[in-house]
């Protein structure tokens, strides 16, 4: 494979944008080459038509044919996988064990969805035959079956190169459902992004799949992503990414004239309720996990547990106290592109101006382009409260605590959390039962609720939720992660007195 620097736009390459853009070494600040051509309108109509002409061709080839098809998408991924590698740790500054970690996850959400394909599960198909004698009045024969949505648009985040990205999750589960896709590649990787979607063309060659299957368009410009959710053919928009774009694209989705779902994974600050009992018995092994997990990746994981709720106590103190020891030797580490460290940094210089923050932990003088220090503050559960710029997500390395006066407080600021991806709770066995009132509460909070474990790390399986209440995703329905997943890209169709020649196959 070779880098071409240019739109995968249906089997064909498309180059014709004047405007160009290069990705940068966040170690460096350096461009790295080639010179990618941005998007042009023209080449968004050539990707959406495509994908529009096929899918009635893709969504019914046989199942098998597309259980194949994910299936050579993986090994594409696979076989090319030293090659993508390396470009993305060059794009991304992520080290090479991650992003080798993060393809054979990526590869293993294709065999997964291939396996779910040809089960048939997903169809959720439910048959009642007819009864001509039913008084008062006959019944009909009803049959159901869910169906692909039509094009999905697909937007990957920049912290996830590979498993929320061009071949992540959302195209796995979109081509799984039956629908063609139209990716958006992220700026930050844009080699990454065309690399795997040539592995994706290579697999379409070698299957039964149409031409307009599977499309990448790239750019640096926000309007390329506006006219692909605004094109009349996108039936669907997948993203994953921060609040701002995900909320942007969901009220342009909103404001077409054919409203379509989107749905939008986007930040969490992933609250920990760290117990009385535990915090007195284990401080110092919590304190090393969580600040393990919260540095891990340069906190560049929507999971990253960013909010500490406890009751204030001594023990609390010593949890603090014990953090920012281990803070104190984090090495500082390198974000994912200028962007993310600017916005890092603004949103830490909102918190650390409040008169009500309490500064634990704020170590300046970064060497690198990208390179950023963590962060550890401290609020009262009143200030907490009363100030919503507590409640949004920092995305980095940044922790807050929230010291609460009384249990009645502790319950009032898990009452008043907004949707988040996770919320765990860490407790002795006497806290647990003493704060099981805690469990219904964050079930209305959170997509996922751990219970002596930490947020950052999600597992592929059928039971995972990767998703949540607004503001942690825009359809709190739905999980990314997981064969759930497919559901998204699905709708229901039920076929009444069908007659046998014309009922789909899946319904006989
Ligand atoms: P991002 O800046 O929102 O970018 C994601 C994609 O959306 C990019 O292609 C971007 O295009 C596009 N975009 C953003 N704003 C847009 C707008 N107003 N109009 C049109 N397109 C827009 O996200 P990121 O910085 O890569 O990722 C970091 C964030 O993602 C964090 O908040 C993190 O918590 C969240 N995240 C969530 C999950 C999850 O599963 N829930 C997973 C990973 C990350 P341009 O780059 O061209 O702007």
């Amino acid at each position: 494979m070779k880098l071409m620097g240019q739109q995968v736009v249906g089997v064909k390459t498309d180059k014709s944008g004047q405007q160009t853009f290069r990705a940068v070494d966040p170690a460096s600040g350096k461009q790295i080459p080639p010179d990618f051509s941005a998007a042009t309108f023209g080449a968004i109509e050539l990707a959406v038509q495509g994908a529009e002409n096929a899918f009635d061709h893709y969504r019914q080839i046989s199942y098998q044919s597309r259980a194949a098809f994910l299936m050579r998408i993986g090994s594409q991924l696979e076989s090319n996988g030293k090659h993508i590698v390396s470009r993305a740790q060059r794009e991304t500054g992520l080290p090479k064990a991650r992003l080798e970690n993060e393809l054979n996850r990526t590869v293993n959400q294709f065999r997964l969805f291939s396996s779910l394909v040809k089960t048939g599960s997903w169809l959720e198909i439910e048959i009642e035959q007819s009864h001509p004698l039913r008084e008062p009045q006959p019944k009909p024969d009803l049959r159901r079956r869910m169906i692909g949505l039509g094009p999905v648009a697909v937007f990957g985040a920049s912290n996830f190169p590979l498993a929320f990205s061009v071949p992540g999750g959302d195209t796995a589960s979109a081509l799984a459902a039956g629908c063609t896709v139209v990716a958006k590649g992220h700026p930050a990787h844009p080699g990454t992004s065309e690399l795997a979607a040539q592995a994706i063309l290579l697999a379409m060659a070698e299957s039964n799949v149409p031409e307009g299957t599977f499309s990448l368009i790239q750019g640096p410009d926000y309007n390329i992503g506006r006219a692909l959710v605004s094109h009349p053919s996108i039936k669907a928009v997948a993203f994953t990414g921060s609040h701002q774009g995900g909320r942007a694209l969901f009220n342009l989705a909103m404001s077409r004239e054919e409203p379509i779902p989107v749905y939008a994974e986007m930040g969490s600050t992933n609250p920990m309720f760290m117990l009385p009992k535990i915090l007195e018995n284990d401080y110092e092994l919590l304190a090393s996990r969580f600040v393990q997990s919260l540095t891990l990746g340069v906190g560049q994981f929507c999971t990253n547990p960013g909010l500490i709720v406890a009751i204030d106590s001594p023990a609390l103190e010593n949890f603090i106290a014990t953090s920012i020891r281990f803070l104190d030797m984090q090495a500082e580490g390198i974000m994912l592109h200028s962007g993310i460290k600017q916005n890092y940094q603004c949103r830490l210089s909102r918190w650390r101006d409040l008169p009500s923050t309490h500064v634990l932990f704020d170590k300046k003088g970064e060497t690198d382009a990208c390179a950023v220090n963590p962060a550890f503050f401290q609020v009262s559960s009143k200030s907490w409260l009363e100030n919503p710029l507590y409640k949004e997500e920092v995305f980095g390395p940044a922790g807050l605590v929230v010291a609460c006066g009384s249990i009645e407080e502790l319950f009032e600021v898990a009452r008043q959390l907004p949707g988040q991806l996770t919320a765990s709770l860490h407790g002795a066995e006497d806290d647990l039962s003493r704060f099981r009132d805690l469990v219904p509460i964050l079930e209305r909070k959170a997509g996922r609720i751990l219970c002596n474990d930490f947020p950052t790390g999600v597992e592929v399986c059928s039971p995972m939720v990767h998703g949540g209440p607004y503001p942690a995703s825009t359809d709190s329905r739905s999980t990314s992660v997981g064969p759930l997943a497919i559901r998204r890209f699905l709708r229901p169709v039920c076929y009444q007195n069908f007659h046998l020649d014309i009922l789909p196959d899946d319904l006989r």
